[in-house]
């Protein structure tokens, strides 16, 4: 099996050097990742310049090739599979920083995985919590619990593209979830930079509690999250009642 790893913190982050040692016990790994921090790049694509890889200046261990891109994570997965025939499996991560609920939007630890499972391949996000006490998640800690999870899902070939999250701390069990859908608030904060300019940071706080069952609330329990995702976002019911109420041959489009 060919393992594609991409992350969206750039080649650098302990994560990646995580999630690519533990994937060598799955198959043949190759990490082609960005050369700068992506994170909140979501899907998108480099368009309007070329894009090139160089051999990462780090050593991965496991004897493991690894190039860094000047690109976005959706790139380094699109070259990535180009230069290396036959990728099976994208896996994307593992991101400083949990990916739950309206995040998965933003994130470009999952847009590398979806970036897999559009091109006929299969993607894997992972993500685990940081905040000011834990700068750093513990990877030793959580080696194993990432090595448990690749267990359970690599053979599940059903799963074109699911969502995990570790907690920060030893886990209590591993929990299938559905999306968190939290609203937020989109406050913008303005302030002035050095020069005396307006600049604008745009902040965000959710505005409802959160759902049991979801992403969200298995990592406030302290478990590891999985949630299946798909490429389609087309609302079903929506859909139906849509068609039964308001049938498009008798719209007028005047
Ligand atoms: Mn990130």
């Amino acid at each position: 099996m060919r393992i594609l790893i991409t992350n969206d913190d750039g080649i650098y982050s302990p994560g990646i050097a995580a999630l690519a040692e533990v994937a060598t016990a799955f198959g043949e790994v190759r990490v082609v990742a960005p050369n700068v921090e992506m994170s909140s790049a979501a899907h998108s694509i480099t368009a309007s310049r070329p894009l090139e890889y160089k051999r990462a200046r780090i050593k991965f261990g496991n004897g493991v090739d690894a190039y860094a891109v000047n690109g976005t994570p959706a790139d380094c997965v699109a070259l990535g599979a180009h230069q290396w025939d036959g990728v099976d499996l994208v896996l994307s991560g593992v991101n400083l920083g949990s990916n739950l609920g309206n995040a998965i939007w933003h994130s470009g630890t999952l847009a590398g995985a979806k970036q897999g499972a559009l091109l006929g391949c299969r993607g894997i996000a992972l993500s685990t919590p940081v905040d000011d006490d834990r700068p750093e998640p513990d990877f030793a800690q959580l080696k194993p619990w990432i090595e448990e999870v690749l267990e359970f899902l690599v053979p599940a070939k059903e799963l074109k593209l699911v969502n995990v999250n570790l907690p920060a701390h030893e886990p209590r069990g591993v929990l299938w979830t559905r999306q968190s859908v939290r609203h937020y608030d989109g406050r913008v904060v303005a302030g002035k930079d050095p020069m005396g300019r307006s600049h604008w940071w745009f902040t965000v706080v959710p505005v409802e509690h959160v759902e049991e069952g979801t992403d969200r609330w298995a990592i406030e329990q302290g478990y590891v999250s999985m949630t299946p995702l798909r490429l389609d976002l087309t609302d079903e019911e929506q859909l139906a009642e849509a068609q039964a109420r308001r049938p498009a041959d008798r719209l007028s489009f005047v």
